[in-house]
């Protein structure tokens, strides 16, 4: 008898609604990023868990592309890598193969994380696949019981293969626009997140440019510009929305992409989001700054002329000094 009451899991008695309401909200161009959060939140829901990992691998097959967690914020979600092959993770990666355990912390494969308690609990891996073999995968540990059973495999194996193309296709055009120095959307992005013509959806489009940033290049070294580059990412994915984009534009310009947002909320998010990047201490003590321009999409507004008020925005807050913000009024 256990001395602890442990949690217990509720799976639905029917998966059949989870399954249906998963297929209908994927449609045939879904990004990557949203097809596995739903696919996290379906079988999260489908075996009463609290949390469900997905991670899916670049064009290498040996590194981390996305990753998502059902139940959490963006912010939230692990950055963690993992190496084919090591633990049990890694282990479904390199074979390709599923792994069902009750008890983890026994199997040799499992590895004890630092911020994991001791007693793990049972394990559920399974491969995303594409026709050459793994592209990435579904995993869960839970210490509530009952441990995952068969029908939890196959549960989730149903979900799993019921979206596999959606993950095939999502990932590889989130391959085709993925700037590798920073992990940001290249810009051929664009075209997929701002249709050509306007629909009516509210979107805001905030152009940030690196002040003087040659000059960081020329006294740093290259290696400190592409540093500048990724961190700057890295701190607007850490402080916007989930569904807001940054995209590279050109070598250190940068398009944040914040839809259904008001232009005063965007120009709030916009400055927040300068102040954080100048707020940055690279090496001993580099710091940068940044000039950003802000536009709201018009009606009827064509795709090029709204990035190019953006643009000109930008190119004002050059023209005033730089380390400045210019919303366009529209
Ligand atoms: P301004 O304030 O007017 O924007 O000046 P700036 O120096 O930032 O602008 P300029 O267009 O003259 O120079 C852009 C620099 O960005 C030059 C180029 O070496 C650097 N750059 C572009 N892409 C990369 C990159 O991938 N890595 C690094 N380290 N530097 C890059
Ligand atoms: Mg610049
Ligand atoms: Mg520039």
């Amino acid at each position: 008898m256990p001395q602890h009451a442990l949690p217990i899991r509720q799976p639905p008695a029917d998966p059949v609604p989870t399954l249906l309401r998963l297929v209908a909200s994927i449609h045939g161009d879904a990004e990557l990023d949203v097809t596995l959060h739903r696919l996290c939140d379906a079988v999260a829901e489908l075996l009463g868990l609290t949390r469900v990992s997905a991670r899916v691998l670049d064009e290498t097959r040996t590194r981390l592309l996305v990753a998502a967690r059902s139940g959490m914020a963006r912010e939230l979600q692990p950055s963690t890598e993992f190496v084919v092959g090591e633990g049990l993770v890694g282990w479904v990666v390199a074979q390709g193969e599923t792994i069902r355990l009750t008890q983890a912390e026994t199997d040799p494969r499992f590895l004890t994380m630092p911020h994991q308690p001791a007693v793990a609990g049972s394990f559920l891996g399974v491969p995303l696949l594409d026709d050459e073999g793994c592209i990435g995968v579904l995993s869960m540990l839970t210490a509530a019981q009952p441990a995952f059973t068969a029908q939890d495999e196959q549960r989730v194996l149903l979900a799993v293969r019921m979206l596999e193309r959606s993950l095939q296709l999502g990932r590889l055009r989130r391959l085709a626009t993925l700037d590798p120095l920073t992990a940001a959307y290249n810009r051929r992005a664009l075209e997929q997140f701002v249709p050509s013509q306007d629909d009516g959806q509210r979107l805001s489009a905030a152009m940030l440019d690196l002040d003087h940033f040659k000059g960081i290049n020329d006294r740093h070294g290259h290696a400190v510009g592409d540093e500048v580059l990724r961190r700057l990412v890295e701190t607007l994915h850490g402080m916007l929305r989930h569904e807001d984009r940054v995209l590279r534009m050109g070598g250190e310009e940068f398009l944040i992409l914040l839809p259904g947002a008001p232009l005063a909320a965007a120009a709030k998010v916009t400055e927040r989001a300068r102040q954080r990047i100048g707020a940055l201490v690279f090496g001993a003590d580099v710091r940068v700054t940044v000039s950003a321009g802000l536009a709201e999409r018009g009606p009827g507004e064509s795709r090029e002329a709204f990035v190019a008020r953006a643009d000109l925005a930008c190119y004002r807050a050059k023209a005033s000094g730089r380390d400045a913000l210019v919303v366009d009024p529209g």
